[in-house]
């Protein structure tokens, strides 16, 4: 069985600061030992399951270079490195394919505006909503739909209590959610330590797999007319910059969007459009 473990770090265990999510911070050190252990819990979980597991993780937060591949588990490999288009053009989903069978998704948060801890979609400064087909969704979602075009289907998430209800409203099929926190506001939660939240996040990676055999699990539907994304940023630079990406057309003075069959495609396009705009002045990127 091949497992693809998307992660990201807000959603993390004991994480819930801006001040651990930077190299900058005097948090970040800390937080990658947290985020990688609630990535060994999954990859643990996972196992149970399946001792030959073929397991590929995903680093999807910030420089995308946050896991300690020196304390990550050996059965798993690592996606590493900067999430500009040239590397990641499915940004936190680079590295799927259609050999995978299922999708984990660890350390989540949920989308712009909701006021959930450290809320925001894929670039808090720049992406004030993220619509497809009309609707605004989370990084979940629309990493699900990305997910999906591969034939590979979402069976967990992880992050703060707030999650839960883009689990519920957004995702198809039987995805199961653990939290690792209760969310009080943007900055700060009631957590659980890792001893406790590890257990947790292996008994639903190992549910997720369970779920799987069961065929429990479903693939976003395919929308008739195909998919539509779009992209509401605060500032007009940023899409005069993203209408230079073929593929991409305005909708608004501060809005472009990408549309077609595949969603993997479609949000290729939005992602170069996205990193476009942002190409001068973020390090992070690189
Ligand atoms: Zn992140």
């Amino acid at each position: 069985m091949n497992v693809f473990i998307g992660g990201d770090m807000e959603g993390i265990t004991g994480v819930v600061h801006r001040d651990q999510l930077t190299p900058e911070g005097h948090g970040w050190q800390a937080a990658r030992r947290l985020y990688t252990a609630d990535i060994n819990a999954a990859v643990t979980g996972v196992l149970d399951e399946h001792p030959d597991a073929r397991i590929r993780v995903a680093d999807g937060h910030g420089t995308m270079r946050n896991i300690l591949i020196e304390d990550l588990h050996e059965a798993a490999e690592l996606v590493t490195g900067g999430a500009n288009f040239r590397n990641r053009p499915l940004c936190q989903m680079q590295g799927i394919d259609d050999s995978f069978d299922l999708a984990l998704l660890v350390g989540f948060h949920s989308k712009s505006g909701s006021g959930g801890l450290l809320h925001h979609t894929y670039v808090g400064v720049n992406i004030r909503n993220f619509l497809v087909n009309g609707k605004a969704l989370g990084e979940i979602a629309i990493n699900a739909m990305v997910l999906g075009s591969f034939g590979v289907p979402v069976g967990l998430v992880t992050g703060s209590s707030d999650l839960a209800e883009e689990v519920k409203n957004d995702l198809t099929g039987k995805v199961g959610f653990v939290a690792t926190k209760q969310t009080l506001g943007p900055s700060a939660a009631i957590c659980l330590p890792p001893m406790r939240t590890a257990s947790l996040i292996r008994d639903g990676a190992r549910t997720a797999v369970r779920r799987f055999h069961a065929g429990e699990l479903a693939l976003p539907p395919v929308p008739a007319g195909g998919f539509v994304m779009e992209v509401e940023t605060y500032r007009r630079e940023m899409t005069e910059q993203a209408l230079l990406v073929p593929g991409i057309e305005r909708v608004g003075e501060c809005s472009f969007r990408a549309s077609g069959s595949r969603a993997a495609d479609v949000f290729s396009t939005i992602w170069h459009g996205v990193v476009r705009g942002l190409d001068q002045e973020s390090a992070w990127l690189s």
